[in-house]
């Protein structure tokens, strides 16, 4: 456009604002010479985004399943502390711990209730077993439950490995044990698990919190929020995750950092064996690796999918193999469907 149009162009609105009167064919050009831009624009963004997300499908391909190697056994440097018989490779810690043991850089404590971190990185099971009604567990209890702990941590970093998504998940080296105390009355109320109403027991959150406090104070720390902190910072690197063994039948659960009444403790909660309700252990303890993985995954935000049928959730994202509907027991038959997968942020 010569410069004499372009100066004429310029002076439209001017002319127009000061009430004189335009030549309505040069607005016809004006607007549609902006039409023409405009979906110029739309269609180079459109092609923009069709790209990326082209390019995005192609580095998930890209990416793939991928194999993570077994992080195994975590290192946590507290003393004193000793070995377990049944398995040297784990030790109890035989405390107390003192003043002077705490260290200076702590990590921070998330304030209130905080959304759970994805299932990604470095993880480390931390387990601490409570005793029930005078009896402690034994030594080859506590070791034919880290066994179990450590199947399920194999199991989860080979489904994180599926979504190619980098996770080791590893159980710390040493574990924590108190007596605990007798077998609760209970209150009953009526509440939602999943897709099952049902009769439960009241303040679940609350005990759990409460053993988990007791045992802190038992083994010399201030409280469970002390507790939890002089433990993290004894695990570079990786995020703690913590496992309350309590020597009762009952109904495992979670208390993930979104439902705690606790800043920043977290733990799941799993009984001995299973029952619907809390009741004094009468035959041995029974570790379930799929229970474990079900209740670790909640803590980084998997999601109940039992008591629905499939027909609830979006096609195609759940089987009856979810390790959130607990259809079997046995690990080796469970896997991580897509709608889990996302809820732990393995998948985009
Ligand atoms: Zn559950």
């Amino acid at each position: 456009m010569p410069p004499a149009e372009l100066a004429r162009f310029a002076q439209i609105p001017l002319a127009w604002a000061a009430g004189e009167e335009v030549d309505l064919r040069i607005w016809a050009v004006v607007v549609g010479l902006g039409m023409a831009l405009l979906a110029v624009e739309l269609a180079r963004l459109g092609l923009r985004a069709r790209r990326a997300s082209r390019d995005s499908a192609n580095r998930e391909v890209a990416t793939g399943p991928i194999d993570n190697p077994a992080l195994g056994v975590v290192d946590l440097d507290l003393a004193p502390k000793e070995g377990n018989p049944h398995d040297p490779r784990y030790s109890r810690y035989v405390g107390p711990f003192r003043d002077d043991q705490r260290t200076d850089e702590r990590p921070a404590m998330p304030w209130r209730r905080v959304a759970c971190p994805p299932l990604r990185g470095r993880v480390a099971l931390v387990s601490l077993f409570v005793g029930a009604d005078g009896v402690g567990w034994s030594e080859e209890e506590v070791a034919r439950h880290l066994a179990a702990l450590d199947r399920a941590a194999r199991w989860m970093e080979q489904e994180a490995g599926r979504y190619g998504a980098s996770l080791g998940v590893g159980t710390a080296e040493v574990y924590f044990q108190v007596d605990g105390e007798t077998t609760p009355e209970v209150d009953m109320v009526v509440a939602q698990s999943g897709g099952e109403v049902g009769l439960f027991e009241a303040d679940m959150t609350v005990r759990a919190l409460t053993l988990m406090s007791r045992a802190a104070a038992e083994l010399g720390f201030r409280d469970a929020v002390d507790f939890v902190q002089e433990v993290a910072a004894r695990l570079p690197g990786s995020t703690a995750a913590w496992l309350l063994h309590l020597r009762l039948a009952g109904r495992s659960f979670a208390v993930p950092l979104d439902r705690t009444e606790l800043d920043g403790v977290g733990l799941a909660f799993c009984h001995a064996r299973q029952a619907n309700f809390t009741e004094p252990l009468i035959r041995p303890p029974a570790p379930r690796a799929a229970v474990l993985a079900h209740e670790v995954l909640h803590l980084f935000g998997a999601q109940d999918k039992y008591g629905w049928p499939l027909s609830h959730f979006p096609p195609r994202t759940v089987t009856r193999r979810d390790v959130m509907r607990l259809d079997t027991e046995r690990l080796s038959e469970l896997r991580v469907d897509p709608l889990t997968a996302g809820e732990l942020g393995w998948t985009p």
